[in-house]
């Protein structure tokens, strides 16, 4: 692209509307213009509108409608329009565009939303959102070594599905099988071939390490894989028939320093570091944390409204929210949205992440956020001694969750002194 008046090349990166290299060749070109009587430049305007494509045309057309309908700014059309010529310029006619599809081909500043949108009114969208789990499944077990590929494949397939025997499992209970097996399968992988050379003391062995929630997920996400291998005939021996996590108390238990270690090397960016601060200090619950707008922080008198609730901000929370609220205004610099946490989806209008959000940047590597949260209320009441007043206040608790909490703490505190050992009864926690 060359300067209209001087001709001189325009730099990388330009405005793709831009014709002159300065505001003086700006001006000298206009004044030129103007005395020779010739008239103004065309506007520029995106070459979708102009395309060859007709499906492409006429999409570009309807972007622009809508944006003036809905009062999207010139540059959410701009990028729209983007979005569409990446999913419709070498597309046949009236073949449909799947919506995966639109998520992985657009580019990165258009919005999936936005084109989404467009293609569904010209009924050229196919909705296959339903099989992204499938998706998922796929590329995860693809990542693994070659030999476990397939089987772990199958079991997930049927884990998602169910069979004759099983009821379908929930998308959460995948994610968290499957984190739970793939760090193992991974270091099986180099003594190891195949599901079916699993041995009771490699299984014993991987297990080792492991405490708290993090053996009991491995344990249930382990026997799961082998009853399904040993099903479908992939093993001989089920390596697993004689596990139980019985010995492992389905309760509160305060967190281990390698569950909290666990946490820490999983939670690096700005965003996991703030969601699991003010689970770990502030006991809130992804639903307010979600929900937290700029207007509940007071960042000069360290205070934060969570969920109705102001209180004292601690200084673990203070930074994560410096850090990331630096990042979020560099990232989105102009964005409406007044939420603490938004994405490059939300950043384009007022509403909060979704549940998903969070799930993808905690849950799917293995953090758990209500665990945490339990463990912060867990510790204020062994510390305080277990007040049920004390934690409905402070954390804002219904009296029957604080109550629980109360129980759990008073037992805790009665097995160290070794007046009583109680087992620690049901997973209370939520109110
Ligand atoms: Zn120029």
């Amino acid at each position: 692209m060359n300067c209209v008046h001087c001709g001189k090349t325009l730099p990388n990166g330009s405005r793709r509307d831009r014709a002159y290299c300065d505001h003086n060749c700006r001006a000298l070109g206009s004044y030129y213009r103007r005395k020779a009587g010739i008239p103004p430049l065309p506007r520029w305007q995106h070459p979708a509108l102009t395309s060859d494509n007709p499906a492409l045309r006429s999409a570009a057309a309807l972007a622009k409608k809508l944006g003036e309908a809905n009062g999207w700014s010139p540059s959410l059309v701009l990028c729209a329009m983007d979005g569409l010529t990446a999913v419709l310029e070498h597309r046949p006619p009236g073949k449909p565009v799947k919506l995966t599809e639109v998520r992985r081909r657009i580019p990165r500043h258009a919005s999936s939303f936005r084109v989404a949108e467009v293609l569904a009114r010209l009924e050229l969208l196919e909705d296959d959102s339903a099989s992204a789990i499938r998706s998922w499944i796929d590329d995860r077990t693809a990542e693994l070594p070659a030999g476990f590929a397939d089987d772990v494949r199958a079991w997930l397939l049927v884990l998602l599905d169910g069979d004759s025997r099983a009821k379908p499992r929930s998308r959460t209970c995948l994610y968290a099988y499957f984190g739970g097996v793939r760090p193992l399968l991974e270091n099986w992988a180099t003594p190891r071939d195949h599901l079916r050379e699993i041995t009771v003391s490699d299984v014993t062995a991987a297990l080792s390490p492991l405490c708290g929630w993090q053996r009991r997920n491995a344990i249930a996400a382990l026997r799961s894989l082998f009853r399904f291998a040993k099903k479908h005939g992939l093993i001989f021996a089920n390596p697993t028939t004689r596990l139980s996590s019985e010995d492992i108390p389905r309760s509160l238990l305060p967190m281990t320093d390698a569950e909290v270690l666990a946490v820490q090397r999983i939670a690096v960016t700005p965003a996991q570091r703030l969601i699991v601060a003010l689970a770990a200090v502030h006991a809130a619950r992804a639903t307010a944390i979600r929900s937290l707008t700029l207007d509940d922080l007071d960042l000069p008198n360290r205070r934060i409204t969570i969920a109705e609730h102001g209180q004292r901000l601690g200084e673990l929370p203070y930074q994560t929210l410096l850090a990331w609220l630096d990042q979020r205004r560099a990232t989105w610099p102009k964005t409406p949205n007044r939420h603490i946490l938004i994405n490059a989806k939300t950043a384009l209008g007022t509403g909060p992440v979704s549940p998903e959000y969070l799930k993808r940047h905690l849950l799917h590597q293995g953090v758990y956020l209500e665990r945490i949260r339990g463990d912060r209320v867990l510790h204020e009441a062994l510390t305080v001694g277990a007040d049920p007043l004390h934690l409905t206040l402070v954390f804002n608790l219904s009296h029957t969750t604080a109550s629980n909490y109360a129980t759990i703490a008073q037992n805790l505190l009665d097995d160290q002194t070794g007046v009583r050992r109680d087992t620690v009864g049901g997973e209370s926690g939520r109110s």
